[in-house]
C-alpha cells in the first residue's frame, strides 16, 4: 500500500508563509510557496534557502493568489525549480499582478537597505512559462496513477483547495484559506469528503465575526453618516477581493438611491488591474446570481461617478475634488501605497472619516488608528488624528470559528478523514479549533509544528 508523506514547512502555528510538501508515488509536490508577512522584510525566512532542494521538486500546486501563498514562487524558480506549476485560471492572472507589483516594491526596499534583490521581474516571467491552469473539479494527472483535484474555497476569486490522490486511492487535501461565505460574488466553499487527511486553515479558529449578518446595512449607514459630515471618506482597502466587494456594494447603494451621489476614487493601480481580472473572470467564476448580473451589466464594479486613477497625475487631481468624496486606496493596513498621501492630507480634519475594513497587524498604522491613537507616523511624517475612525467587523475574507467547524463537519465522510490538521493560524487559534473538532465532531485533530512530517495511509495517520 502506498503512503503519502506530508511535511509542514510553512504555515504551521502561523497565519502566513503557506508551504507544504506532499511526497507520494516517488514524486515531490509542493502546495503553496508563500512569504511570511508581518515580519521585517529582510527576515532570513525570505532570503534564506528553502528547507528542500528546489531542483528536486516535481510540481507546485497553488491554492490562491495572496502573497502569503505565492510570494516565494519566483525565488523557487530563481533557485532552480523547473517543474510544472498548477493553479486555476483566475489565480494565474491575479498571481501575476500581485507578484509583479511586489517585485517592484521588493527591489525598492532592497535598494534602500543595501540588500540583494530577492527576485526580479525576469524570475516572475520565467515562473509563468511553467504555469498550467486547471479549472475546478478536473482530476489532473501528475504521474501515472497520481492526480490532484481543485475545489472552490470561496475565499477570493479562483481560490481552491487541493486534493492529491495516489495510485491506490490514498489522499490528502490542503484547504489554503477558507472564505467568509456567503459572499455576494463567490460561490460558498465546498467541503472535501474524499481525503484521508486534511490540512485546514484556522486564522479565526477561536473568534467569531461580529456583525457578519448585517455587514451591508452597517456599511451603508456608516457611509451615510460620513457623507453627512461632509469630509473626505478614506477606505484603506486590500486590492484583492475587499476592494471589489466595496465597489460592488457602493454601486448597489447608489443605484438604489440609498446614498447621496458623491464622487468615488479608486486610487490604486494594483486594485484597478485586479478589478479588471474580476471583470474578465466574473462571468464564469462567480456564483450564479452574480454571473447573471455580470452578463446583464457591463461591469458590476463600475458606476457613473467612479474615477479610476491609474497614473500619478490623475491621482493628484483627487485633491481638488470637493468634499464629501470617497477615496479607496491601498495598502489595507495603511502601511504603504497611495492611501498614505490622503491620510496625511485629511486625517487632521475632524470632518474626515476613515473606515477599517479588514485585519490590521499589530504595529501597523491601521492597527494604531483602530486602537485610538491620537497621532500616527505616515511616510516619515507625524499626523494628528482628528478624523473619525470607523471599524467594520464582518468584512473579513476568512471563515470564522463557527464556519470553520461547519467546514470540518462537512468534510466528514465514511471513515474519512483519519486526521484533520489545523494550520495557517496563530497557535491559540489552531489549538482552539483542533479541540472543538475533537470535542464536537469526535474527529482526530492535530496542531502540526514546523518541519514535522506525517505518514498518511488508507488505514490511518502517524507522525513520521
Ligand atoms: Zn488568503
Amino acid at each position: 500500500m502506498s503512503a503519502i508523506r506530508l511535511t509542514f514547512y510553512g504555515g504551521a502555528e502561523t497565519v502566513t508563509g503557506s508551504n507544504f510538501l506532499v511526497e507520494a508515488d516517488g514524486k515531490r509536490i509542493l502546495v503553496d510557496c508563500g512569504i511570511e508577512q508581518g515580519r521585517d522584510f529582510s527576515a532570513k525566512e525570505m532570503y534564506g534557502p528553502f528547507p528542500y532542494d528546489p531542483t528536486s521538486i516535481d510540481a507546485l500546486i497553488i491554492t490562491h493568489a495572496h502573497l502569503d501563498h505565492v510570494g516565494r514562487m519566483p525565488k523557487l524558480v530563481k533557485d532552480g525549480f523547473r517543474g510544472r506549476v498548477y493553479m486555476t485560471p483566475p489565480t494565474r492572472d491575479l498571481a501575476e499582478l500581485i507578484l509583479r507589483d511586489s517585485a517592484h516594491i521588493l527591489a525598492e526596499e532592497a535598494e534602500q537597505r543595501g540588500l540583494p534583490v530577492l527576485y526580479s521581474d525576469e524570475d516572475v516571467s520565467t515562473l509563468f512559462t511553467l504555469v498550467e491552469t486547471v479549472p475546478y473539479h478536473q482530476e489532473t494527472e501528475l504521474a501515472p496513477g497520481l492526480s490532484f483535484l481543485l475545489r472552490n474555497t470561496g475565499h477570493i476569486l479562483g481560490s481552491a483547495s487541493v486534493r492529491v490522490k495516489t495510485n491506490d486511492g490514498t489522499s490528502v487535501a490542503l484547504t489554503g484559506d477558507i472564505g467568509n461565505s456567503p459572499s455576494p460574488l463567490l460561490p460558498d466553499w465546498e467541503p472535501v469528503t474524499d481525503a484521508d487527511a486534511i490540512v485546514m486553515e484556522s486564522v479565526y479558529g477561536d473568534r467569531v465575526h461580529p456583525d457578519r449578518g448585517d455587514r451591508v446595512g452597517i456599511l451603508r449607514d456608516q457611509l451615510k453618516k460620513a457623507i453627512d459630515k461632509g469630509g473626505a471618506i478614506l477606505i484603506p482597502a486590500f486590492s484583492l477581493e475587499r476592494t471589489q466587494l466595496m465597489l460592488y456594494e457602493l454601486s448597489n447603494f447608489f443605484e438604489a438611491g440609498e446614498l447621496p451621489k458623491v464622487p468615488v476614487f479608486l486610487d490604486s493601480p494594483l486594485a484597478i488591474r485586479v478589478t479588471e481580472a474580476y471583470e474578465k473572470w466574473g462571468a464564469t467564476y462567480f456564483k450564479p446570481a452574480a454571473e447573471e448580473e455580470m452578463k446583464r451589466e457591463k461591469s458590476i464594479f463600475d458606476f457613473p461617478f467612479l474615477t479610476k486613477t491609474l497614473g500619478r497625475p490623475e491621482s493628484d487631481k483627487i485633491a481638488h475634488a470637493p468634499n464629501p468624496k470617497i477615496i479607496i486606496a491601498g495598502a489595507g493596513m495603511s502601511h504603504g501605497g497611495r492611501i498614505g498621501r490622503w491620510e496625511k492630507r485629511y486625517l487632521a480634519d475632524p470632518a474626515t472619516t476613515l473606515f477599517i475594513v479588514g485585519y490590521q497587524a499589530p504595529g501597523s498604522p491601521g492597527r494604531l488608528m483602530q486602537e485610538g491613537a491620537k497621532s500616527i507616523r505616515i511616510q516619515g511624517q507625524d499626523v494628528r488624528l482628528r478624523a473619525t475612525v470607523g471599524v467594520m467587523e464582518g468584512w473579513s475574507a476568512h471563515a470564522d470559528r463557527d464556519e470553520l467547524l461547519k467546514f470540518a463537519e462537512g468534510c466528514l465522510a465514511e471513515g474519512r478523514p483519519k486526521v484533520i490538521f489545523t494550520a495557517l493560524g496563530e497557535p491559540s487559534a489552531a489549538r482552539f479549533l483542533a479541540q472543538r473538532i475533537h470535542d464536537y465532531l469526535g474527529a482526530k485533530a492535530v496542531v502540526p509544528t514546523t518541519g514535522e512530517s506525517w505518514e498518511i495511509t488508507k488505514d490511518g495517520a502517524r507522525k513520521a
